[in-house]
This record gives structure tokens, C-alpha cells and sequence, in this order.
């Protein structure tokens, strides 16, 4: 009962505007049929849809249907607040009365190939007095998912009730959870959906899963990593922008102060691709040991999370405490809490043979000399996918165990012969020179490269807050 009382205190909502008399009325057809001969759709219809569906009487082949409807013909931003409003209101709003809520800040990623940044970045902002529950997506599409990547420790548990996130958000200050029956459970459904319907690259539709999460949280501040390039869902960055600006304005209708930044996509974040490897290279990143991109990315992000909650404005002085954190071992120390909180084994931290990584493992060498000059990053995203790292069908089992490392990046030179990447594969599963074909076709070799690569293309700060 008291759950209740908190659930809709922060963000006034007016009561469902559906009523069992008038669902009477209304057919998942008809919305469907308007979805597809591009007539506007009612807020009245959102809420049927959503409701009809959590409680599973719309079945996946009509949702289906309306999803690539909307993918084809777009939803308009009123239809896309809508929608979002609607998938909140699907389940319960957490609220955190216990705390100072100014300090409930969160990140989340459009997707990405090799992009574990959350995973590092909780711990570190965390232990610098950042308050974050996180719910986070698993794989979609090309791209892999932090609950995916998390639950490659074993017995890493991600599927917490309300209650369970609020003690241990009082306890330790952060938590990765997944929607459940309880939390947006239409996002939980619809995501499955559109990871099986070929429905997942939509402003509207990304908009409103992220934001759907996001809000339910009862976060404060939020900063969103929208991506654009051959790895992102929206390859062209004026899709990004518009994204971002879509997210920023449901955010404002919310009161949710919101930064998103574009950043570029066009080669894997880090050198790991794959969940257990992206476990292991976010325990290198929390030893002081990663790689420079994911480092720029968490101190960017880092510092804009704290700006946010007003805890500090001092630009340098904030990247200075990631740093410390980062090297004096507090922030690790908080991924441990994290993992014994959440039930996995903290052993992996200073043991990386307890995680599950393939033991098959093979070099791929370059067949001639040059710079890289591009990585079809969706193209290696697909091939972890299809070693088995992700999902094809609904009901598909993840192997945690298969990934690719990364030799060389974008702008980097490259004998002949010389290892470009290393395969961990499933020895009964793959077929070898098919993942040769793939590597080899991905990474483009040529005399010269004379670009710079640029991974944050641009900040998008909401002015309304
Ligand atoms: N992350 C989400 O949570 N949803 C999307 O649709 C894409 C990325």
C-alpha cells in the first residue's frame, strides 16, 4: 500500500484516461490499421494498446504488426510522448524517499559495439557519492546489452523487485536491474518483440524504450550516449540529433534534466567484444588499465553527471576524482559490493580465469600492409551475435563465452601477417573460415590515413533546467 502512495507522488499523472467501458469500444486492429494508412493515433489508444498488451490480451503477432507499422511510417513526437507516457504508467514509479534525490543521476546508450562504459562508470560515480539505480537493456540487434554482459558472472542476479533495488540503492548507492512485471513491463515485452521483428532502428521507438526506463527510475538527471555510425542503430548523425532532441524533450516534459552527447560509432568502443571479455576489460578499466576511448567517455559522462546533480561544477577538479577513484581502488571496490550485493561471485575481480571465456580461441592476420582506416563495426557485432554472444529468436540461450578482441584500431598501421584481432569461438558451433571471411571484410586496410577520429562529435544540453 505504501509502495503505491510513493509510486505516483513525483510525477503527477492524470488517472489512466481508459476505461473498461470504453475499451469496449476499442480494437488493436483498428489501431494498427491507422498506424498503417499513416492517421495520427490517440493518446486513448496508446494506453489500450500498452495496457491490453502487459496483461497479454493483444497477442505478439498484432503488436508485431503495429510495431513495423509504426517503424514504416513514424510515429510524430506527441504519439511518441504518448506511447512513452503509457509505457510507464504500464507498471510502478520507483521514488527513493530515504535519500537526497538531486544526487539520483543515471547514463544510458543508445547501443553500441563493445560499449560496456555503464558497468565501469556506475562503480566510479558511485563511489564518489552518485546514487544510480540502473536499469539497463539486454543485447539488441547488433549490439550487446549490460544485463547480458553482467550476467556472464555467475550467478549475477539482475531481476530485482522494487523493494530489493531501493535497500540496496541505500546500502551501496547503485544497481543494475532489468524491467520486470513490476517496472515497465512494456518496455520488457516490446524490447524482446523488436529484437525478434526487425523493428529496433526508431527514433520513436528507441525514444521511448529508453525513456520509458529512464522515468520510472525516479532519477533526477540523465545523460544519454546517443550514437551515430556504421556500429549505431542510426548510422547518419542527423537521425542521432534528432534522437537526442526527442529523448531531451520527453525529458523536460518530465522534469528530468537531461544531456545527451552524439558520439561516434564507427569503431568498437574498447578492444573486447563479447560479454564475458566485456567483463573482463571493464575489471582492466576499473584497475587503471583500459583503453583511452572508454576512459574519455566515463570522464566525459562522469563529469556531467555530477554537474547535473550540482555536487560539484568544477570540471577539472571532477575528472581529477575519477582519476583518484580509479586508481586508489575505491571504485573497484565498489563493483565488488555490486557483484556480492547482486550475487555473483567477486572472485572474478582478481581471478579473470573464474569468467567464461572460450578457451577456443584463433588469430586473425592482416593480408596486406597499411593503416585501418575503417571497422564495419555492425559487421562484427553481427558475428558475436551469430558465434552465439547474442540473440536471433526470442527464446535463444546466450553463449557468455565467445567474443572477439581487438589488435588494432581506426588510424593504426599493420604488417602483413601481423594480428588484427583474436576469435573466441564455441569449437562445436563455428565454422572458421566463415569468421576469417567476416574479420577480413570488416577491417579496411589502405597506403595512408590522414583523418582524425573524432569519438564525441557534440553535447546537447537541456536548457530548460
Ligand atoms: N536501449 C534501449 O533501452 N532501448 C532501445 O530501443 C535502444 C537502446
Amino acid at each position: 500500500m505504501i509502495m503505491n502512495f510513493f509510486v505516483w507522488t513525483r510525477v503527477q499523472f492524470p488517472p489512466s484516461p481508459i476505461k473498461n467501458k470504453e475499451k469496449k469500444n476499442m480494437n488493436m486492429l483498428d489501431i494498427i490499421r491507422k498506424k498503417k494508412y499513416k492517421k495520427e493515433i490517440k493518446k486513448e489508444d496508446f494506453f489500450f494498446m500498452i495496457d491490453e498488451y502487459v496483461k497479454n490480451k493483444i497477442p505478439d503477432y498484432q503488436m508485431s504488426a503495429f510495431l513495423m507499422a509504426s517503424f514504416l511510417n513514424n510515429l510524430n513526437e506527441e504519439e511518441t510522448f504518448n506511447l512513452t507516457e503509457a509505457m510507464i504508467k504500464s507498471g510502478k514509479q520507483i521514488s527513493f524517499e530515504e535519500i537526497d534525490n538531486s544526487l539520483l543521476i543515471d547514463k544510458h546508450s543508445t547501443g553500441g559495439i563493445g560499449d560496456k562504459i555503464s558497468i565501469p562508470l556506475v562503480p566510479i560515480m558511485a563511489s564518489l557519492g552518485l546514487i544510480i539505480p540502473m536499469m539497463s537493456g539486454r543485447g539488441l540487434g547488433h549490439t550487446g546489452g549490460t544485463l547480458d554482459k553482467l550476467e556472464s558472472i555467475s550467478n549475477f542476479n539482475t531481476q530485482i523487485d522494487i523493494e530489493n533495488v531501493k535497500k540496496q540503492i541505500y546500502k551501496i548507492g547503485c544497481c543494475f536491474f532489468s524491467q520486470t512485471e513490476e517496472i515497465v513491463p512494456a518496455d520488457k515485452k516490446l524490447y524482446i518483440l523488436r529484437n525478434s521483428t526487425e523493428t529496433i532502428e526508431s527514433i520513436p521507438l528507441i525514444a521511448s524504450s529508453i525513456m520509458s526506463k529512464k522515468i520510472a527510475e525516479g532519477i533526477r538527471g540523465l545523460i544519454l550516449d546517443v550514437k551515430y555510425g556504421n556500429g549505431a542503430f542510426l548510422e547518419n548523425i542527423n537521425d542521432s540529433l534528432k534522437l537526442a532532441n526527442e529523448m531531451i524533450k520527453i525529458g523536460n516534459k518530465y522534469k528530468l534534466k537531461t544531456t545527451a552527447f552524439i558520439t561516434n560509432m564507427d569503431q568498437p568502443l574498447g578492444n573486447y567484444i563479447g560479454n564475458s571479455l566485456e567483463i573482463l576489460e571493464s575489471i582492466q578499466i576499473l584497475k587503471n588499465k583500459g583503453p583511452k576511448d572508454i576512459l574519455q567517455l566515463i570522464i566525459e559522462f562522469g563529469t556531467e553527471m555530477m554537474i547535473i546533480s550540482k555536487k560539484n561544477n568544477n570540471k577539472e577538479e571532477i575528472k581529477k576524482q575519477i582519476n583518484k577513484n580509479i586508481e586508489n581502488g575505491k571504485a573497484l571496490e565498489k563493483f565488488e559490493e555490486i557483484i556480492h550485493f547482486q550475487k555473483g561471485n567477486p572472485k572474478i575481480i582478481e581471478n579473470e580465469n573464474l569468467l567464461n571465456i572460450s578457451k577456443n580461441k584463433i588469430i586473425i592476420e592482416s593480408k596486406k600492409k597499411g593503416f585501418i582506416t575503417n571497422i564495419d563495426s555492425k559487421k562484427i557485432g553481427n558475428l558475436v551475435k551469430n558465434l552465439g554472444g547474442g540473440r536471433n529468436k526470442i527464446n535463444d540461450i546466450i553463449d557468455n563465452s565467445v567474443g572477439i578482441k581487438i589488435f588494432k584500431k581506426i588510424g593504426e598501421q599493420i604488417n602483413e601477417k601481423e594480428p588484427i584481432c583474436e576469435i573466441y569461438y564455441n569449437n562445436k558451433k563455428n565454422d572458421i573460415s566463415y569468421i576469417q571471411k567476416i574479420i577480413i571484410e570488416s577491417f579496411d586496410i589502405r597506403d595512408f590515413y590522414d583523418n582524425n577520429y573524432i569519438l564525441i562529435y557534440k553535447k546537447i544540453e537541456n536548457l530548460n533546467n
